[in-house]
This record gives C-alpha cells, sequence and structure tokens, in this order.
C-alpha cells in the first residue's frame, strides 16, 4: 500500500453534518488518507462510529473523555463502551485519560474511568490514544499497570517535558505531535530527540466557534503543516515523514 499521511486523532463528528463532506474532501485533496474521529462521551462515540461508517476516508476511536465524566463510569456505560468497542468500525479506545487541571471532574472518578477504559481496550485488543493535562507521569503509571503495552498505546497532543517524553518513549508509548509543534521550540526539541518510529501526527480538530474566521478552525487538512515542521526539525524529507507515521500507526492500529 502507498503510505499517506494518517490523522491520528480528531472530533469531526463534532462539526455540521453538512459540513464534513467537505472537510474530509479538503483533507483528501491535501493527502491525508485516514481521519480517526475520538468519541468523548458515549453518545460522540456512537456518531464516531456511525461516520466511520458513512465515510471511507474516517475510523472511529470509541471512549469517556476525564473532562466529560458526570460521575463515575457505571457498569451501564461500561457495558455500552464494550459493544462499541468491539464493533469493527472502531479501530482504537480514545478519547480516554486524566485532567487534573483546576474545576475539572473527582480525580477518583477520572482513574478508575480511565483504568476501566484500559481494560476494554485489552480485552477488545485495540490501541489506546490517550490524554493528558496536568497529570505528570500518573496515565503512564496507570498504563503500565493495567499492562497497556500489550495494546500499543499513543500520547495524544504531545506537550511535556523532556522527561516526560523519555518516560513515554521508555514505555513504548508513541508521541502524537500537533500543531503546537509549530509554534514551541522546547516541543521542536523534543521531537528532534524522537526516533522517528515512535511518531504520529494529529490535528486534534474540532469545531472552534470562538475563533470568528471559519477560515482559521483547524481541520485534518493542517496535518500536512505538523508533517512539515517535523520534516524541518528532523532535516528528513516529507515523504519519508508520510512513510514513517504511516508505518507507526498502521502498526499500533494492527
Ligand atoms: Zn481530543
Amino acid at each position: 500500500m502507498q503510505p499517506f499521511f494518517v490523522d491520528s486523532h480528531t472530533h469531526i463528528n463534532q462539526f455540521d453534518t453538512d459540513e464534513i463532506s467537505s472537510i474530509v474532501e479538503r483533507a483528501k485533496i491535501s493527502g491525508v488518507g485516514l481521519i480517526l474521529a475520538a468519541g468523548t462521551t458515549i453518545e460522540s462515540s456512537k456518531s464516531c462510529v456511525s461516520l466511520a461508517d458513512e465515510v471511507p476516508l474516517v475510523e472511529a476511536c470509541v471512549g469517556v473523555h476525564p473532562m466529560d465524566l458526570k460521575g463515575r463510569l457505571n457498569a451501564e456505560m461500561f457495558g455500552e463502551l464494550r459493544e462499541l468497542a468491539l464493533l469493527p468500525a472502531v479501530v482504537a479506545i480514545s478519547e480516554i485519560g486524566l485532567d487534573y487541571m483546576e474545576g475539572r471532574p473527582d480525580k477518583v472518578w477520572q482513574e478508575e474511568a480511565f483504568r476501566l477504559q484500559i481494560r476494554i481496550a485489552l480485552e477488545v485488543n485495540k490501541p489506546i490514544i490517550f490524554h493528558n493535562r496536568e497529570a505528570g507521569l500518573e496515565p503512564l503509571r496507570m498504563l503500565k499497570e493495567e499492562g497497556a503495552e500489550n495494546v500499543g498505546v499513543i500520547a495524544h497532543y504531545f506537550q511535556g517535558s523532556i522527561a516526560y517524553a523519555e518516560a513515554c518513549l521508555e514505555q513504548g508509548v508513541l508521541l502524537s505531535f500537533a500543531k503546537p509543534l509549530l509554534r514551541d521550540q522546547g516541543l521542536q526539541e523534543i521531537a528532534g530527540l524522537c526516533p522517528l518510529d515512535q511518531i504520529v501526527i494529529e490535528t486534534d480538530s474540532f469545531p472552534q466557534p470562538y475563533k470568528k474566521n471559519r477560515e482559521t478552525w483547524t481541520e485534518p487538512h493542517h496535518l500536512i503543516q505538523v508533517a512539515e515542521c517535523l520534516a524541518k526539525v528532523k532535516s528528513v524529507s516529507m515523504d519519508e515523514i508520510k512513510e514513517a507515521t504511516f508505518k507507526n500507526i498502521q502498526r499500533v492500529l494492527g
């Protein structure tokens, strides 16, 4: 198969239904051949699955985001997620993780929901694409304790210190770089040090109505900018970035 660019994390299911086909078309024209749409709730996970069924360029990820927890991840939700995770349109468990910013849901709920969803990933044998905000090495510790290395793990929207990056890499976790790479020198330094076989790229696209100019909303076609920046940082060609990130995501998704 000819390699293509893969947007390893988006929420394109959240855009207006009548906009999605043009968003996908723009991505396709720019060289993006696959877009992963990640759920943040049970409902949005279902919408990712429907989108993946309708649009050949899209595959689904299911999960409950730590920010969207309204309480404990109860048995009913666990059961529903497990059913969804088994569907062939679902390629990974996401977006799950920890968000310890002030005002976020209870940490005990978050940890429990994260661990339960890691167990779903292990049971259905699909990789984990996780979120970490202000939770330090905690997600890595929990992933390790649950044995997540058996299914493959990606640190989505990677941002953080060199020490955190090294801990990820040592644990076999791939780093997923997004648009912050374009402006953050520290991040460029990390990308420079990260082996090419442990990198994937993403846009984390979702509707951004707080940006008045619609043209400036991030979309999957912006993945090319991330790839260009990565090529520059690593002093390799765009083809090498395309090939490496394609191989990496294929390997993780199986
Ligand atoms: Zn996301």
